[in-house]
């Protein structure tokens, strides 16, 4: 009810800090003032009365009195923080007597008038509206004429002038008089306190950080000191330790002979806080005092605001320090190990979305260039590279020993080689769950998404990004953790965990009770998140390893077989490949569990799209028809390229049949997941054998593998029943013939709402579940992420019809249901079931809590996320 600033008044008031005294008028009489048409009612203009007199006997002045007046400041201050949001007016109570009163009775006509025009100008900008320029305009003209550059050498006659033509400005604007009535000043500028609630700055500053409209602000009158009273007086802000390092020590800035805002409003340049020790010894070192005390008291670090008045110090100001991430963690570990809070706490201090930036590669901000444009901080990390404009040329490009940057309008499956191959993303369309966004999240790599100001120009193998116009080749920057797009190779730092984050994260493990696991398909990404914590891999996809661009045509040759004969042929040649990569990922994970889903996606995600190889074909053709129009080689030259393309449209033929007979309305519930495994037996054959030669050889080398064969996309138990029993029928093959014991355990994705109804049959045939949050909000919802993010997700956010996106924060109500439903059927049947998850949803906070909540074993998420899950599963678990 007194706000972030009344409570902390009043609090260090009570500790018997030198805080000038006031009043607070509280939250509930803000509701009243705007449930009342903007109005004071009369009991509170009553108080305030009371009040004032109250201040008028503590500090022997008297409001409105001309000899000795009683100067207020009238300071808003929500219960959260909104640093400069909203309104206050300085030096309340001047008028054309008191402020002769003043002059008088401080010997210092100067200092007078130079609060009297602060005062006219103030409250003419908050409380009358009076556009801040118009009086900016005068003091300029004035410290023109006089030929002075800094306000504090204005003269006391120039700072009269100007006084005269700010209140004739004044009557100008409103034309009314300025209100000298002291009392009617103070009316007035509580109620534009209580108004500047709904500025619309403030409006937007309380939608980006959820902070609820219906809070509303207090009010706190308080009694003015100066800080503008000459050089032995100042006002200054600071932090008790480094905001944005964590160091210890006082750091901050002050001016002499400043008041109020002066120190932010960048026209003189403010000085270092440890200038303190030279001007005003004493009060520096009184200052460092109540700086330690505070942090004693509030068991954090402080952002504090102060005033010198002729060399006696005065809080103005205390509040929690808003802090970087690399602070943020400094500091918690520090106020352990200094005794000032628990483990717990220091746990609590960081948030694990904050983490993100220690996480990724970062600019070096040192070196940081200009942007070229903004748009979406869809995959953290930075990264530079050549433009490419197309995943084949991205793949090629990378092969041939160069970094790229893939620069598309949106990304599809059918790019996902050049995403991997590039070493970052960036797009001009879709949000923050769309594909490129999704899947460079889902590898670790930076990718800058929904950019508008970016335009590309296929046929010229060129773009323009805000206004510069780049080609194909040209190196380009992104900064995903800020959307940032730079021209050229901005250098790029390393994550480096610092030893009180490793601290940090050895604390959260002692806390947590969920495991956390990675998605991971490559013995690389295995290491690193082995490296960040990971007790196993949750999630090891398959299909990203028939995405090499070696591959791909074998893959092609497999899903093109006329025959089962031909297929096993080609999958005989895949076979070693996936062997290998099983071997890479198990051993970089000795001794973790390693879940493997067998292959999911449609086939035709593999193969060139319809409409690319119609235009190919269209392009075939037309050259064939009329094979001599544009071309002016010899004959046996002519003949061989007639040759070549007739060869090569009989190849787009057969293609283009086998596409369009694998084509589906709807691949996302179409031919995929077990699905593929049921009728084609021998791709999800092949990979079980790879699997489990691959766990032989590590076995035979005195390792430890632990696979766990995952399957897909189970909506029947009868599915996974058979599936199961391929997957079994292999293992004891590869164990007869290897002459080895294996112990695989087998499991499905729960990522259809009848797996989840059923999971009590399903469990009958599933050692583990692993819940696909990522399908399974898509069918619990009847969503399609790729088309919900374009065409209406935006507008369902926006207008508040759904409050999160569920495919970034788990939908608790209807996907967490049926988690909760499938945990509950398939521990019934099966005590011992394990259960996690590993969509996207493993690596965010809330959803993190909420597998906790749901005694789920383990989260998945991708490596770079591991920390922050480490850290938030004991957040979920304090
Ligand atoms: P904000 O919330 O924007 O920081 P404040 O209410 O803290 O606004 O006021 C801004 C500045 O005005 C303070 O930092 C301080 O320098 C000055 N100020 C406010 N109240 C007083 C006062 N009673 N005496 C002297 N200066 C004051
Ligand atoms: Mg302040
Ligand atoms: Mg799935």
């Amino acid at each position: 009810m007194l706000g972030g600033k009344g409570a902390s008044l009043a609090e260090m008031t009570r500790a018997g800090l030198p805080v000038p005294p006031g009043f607070v008028i509280t939250t509930r009489a803000c509701h009243a003032f705007r449930e009342h048409g903007g109005a004071l009612l009369p009991d509170m203009v009553d108080e305030i009365a009371q009040e004032i007199r109250k201040l008028e006997r503590v500090t022997g002045k008297g409001f409105g009195a001309a000899d000795n007046p009683l100067l207020v400041s009238v300071r808003s201050g929500a219960p959260i923080s909104m640093p400069g949001m909203m309104d206050t007016v300085l030096n309340l109570g001047l008028n054309d007597s008191t402020v002769v009163g003043l002059a008088k009775k401080t010997a210092n006509a100067r200092f007078a008038y130079d609060s009297y025009r602060r005062f006219i100008q103030m409250f003419g900008d908050v409380v009358l509206g009076i556009p801040h320029y118009k009086f900016e305009q005068i003091l300029t003209d004035v410290k023109q004429q006089e030929n002075v550059a800094v306000d504090q050498h204005l003269t006391e006659d120039a700072l009269q002038r100007i006084v005269a033509s700010y209140l004739d400005l004044v009557e100008q604007e409103t034309e009314r008089p300025f209100p000298q009535d002291p009392i009617e000043q103070l009316h007035h500028a509580i109620g534009a306190v209580f108004g500047s609630w709904d500025n619309p700055r403030a409006v937007v500053y309380r939608q980006i950080h959820n902070i609820p409209d219906t809070l509303g602000t207090a009010v706190n009158v308080q009694s003015m000191v100066f800080g503008n009273m000459g050089e032995d007086s100042g006002t200054g802000v600071a932090f008790t330790r480094n905001p944005s390092t964590g160091e210890r020590g006082v750091f901050g800035e002050y001016l002499t002979n400043a008041q109020g805002e002066d120190v932010v409003a960048g026209i003189r340049t403010p000085k270092p806080i440890a200038e303190m020790a030279r001007d005003l010894p004493e009060i520096y070192e009184q200052f460092l005092g109540v700086c330690r005390q505070l942090e004693e008291h509030y068991r954090d670090v402080q952002d504090i605001e102060f005033t010198v008045e002729q060399g006696t110090l005065y809080m103005l100001q205390t509040r929690s320090a808003k802090r970087t991430a690399q602070a943020a963690v400094k500091i918690a570990v520090d106020l352990v190990n200094e005794g000032l809070i628990t483990r717990e706490t220091a746990l609590l201090r960081v948030d694990p979305d904050q983490l993100v930036q220690l996480l990724h590669p970062a600019i070096d901000e040192r070196a940081a260039t200009t942007t070229l444009a903004t748009g979406l901080p869809a995959s953290p990390g930075a990264a530079w590279g050549r433009v490419v404009f197309d995943a084949d040329d991205a793949a090629q490009w990378v092969k041939n020993g160069e970094q790229v940057l893939l620069v598309r309008t949106e990304t599809t499956p059918e790019d996902i080689h050049g995403i991997q191959a590039a070493a970052g993303i960036l797009t001009s369309r879709g949000g923050m769950t769309s594909h490129a966004a999704v899947v460079a999240r889902g590898m670790g790599k930076p990718c800058v998404c929904g950019c508008d100001a970016l335009t590309i120009d296929p046929s010229n193998r060129a773009c323009v990004i805000g206004h510069q116009v780049v080609k194909e080749g040209d190196i380009v920057s992104i900064d995903g953790a800020t959307g940032r797009v730079f021209l050229g190779a901005v250098p790029v730092r390393e994550p480096e965990l610092s030893e009180e984050f490793k601290t940090l994260l050895q604390w959260a493990d002692e806390s947590r009770t969920l495991n956390v696991r990675a998605n991971a398909d490559n013995p690389e990404d295995a290491s690193r998140a082995r490296a960040f914590g990971a007790e196993g891999i949750g999630l090891c996809r398959t299909e990203h390893m028939f995405m090499s661009a070696d591959r791909v045509p074998v893959v092609q040759s497999m899903i093109l077989a006329g025959s089962t004969a031909e297929r096993e042929q080609a999958l005989e040649r895949l076979l070693p490949m996936q062997q290998g990569d099983f071997y890479g990922i198990l051993k970089a994970m000795d001794g973790l569990p390693v879940t493997i889903r067998l292959l999911d996606p449609p086939l035709h995600e593999f193969l060139p799209s319809l409409e690319e190889l119609i235009a190919r074909r269209a392009t075939l053709l037309a050259y064939l028809d009329n094979p001599t129009a544009s071309d002016s080689d010899a004959d046996d030259a002519r003949v061989q390229r007639l040759n070549a393309e007739l060869a090569e449209l009989a190849e787009v033929e057969t293609l283009l049949a086998k596409v369009r007979a694998l084509h589906e309305l709807n691949p996302m519930l179409g031919h995929r997941g077990c699905r593929l495994g049921l009728t084609f037996p021998e791709i999800y054959e092949m990979q079980a054998r790879a699997i489990f030669q691959a766990t032989a050889q590590l076995l035979q080398e005195g390792l430890h593998p632990m696979p766990e064969v995952m399957i897909p996309l189970v909506g029947h138990v009868e599915e996974l029943r058979r599936m199961r029993a391929l997957v079994e029928r292999v293992a004891r093959q590869v164990a007869t013939e290897q002459g080895i014991e294996l112990h695989c355990p087998i499991g499905t994705m729960i990522e259809v709402p009848r797996a989840a109804l059923t999971a009590n049959e399903i469990a009958t045939e599933a050692e583990f579940f692993s819940f696909g949050t990522n399908d399974l909000t898509q069918t619990t919802f009847g969503y399609s992420r790729d088309d919900a993010e374009g065409k209406f997700l935006q507008t369902y956010l926006h207008e508040k019809v759904l409050l999160e996106n569920p495919f970034a924060v788990l939908d608790v109500d209807g996907v967490g249901a049926l988690v909760a439903i499938a945990a509950e059927k398939g521990r019934h049947v099966r005590p011992n079931l394990k259960l996690g998850i590993c969509g996207e949803h493993g690596g965010e906070k809330h959803s993190i809590a909420f597998c906790h909540d749901n005694q789920l074993n383990y989260v998945s998420c991708s490596p770079f996320r591991v920390p922050i899950a480490r850290l938030a599963a004991a957040h979920a678990a304090i």
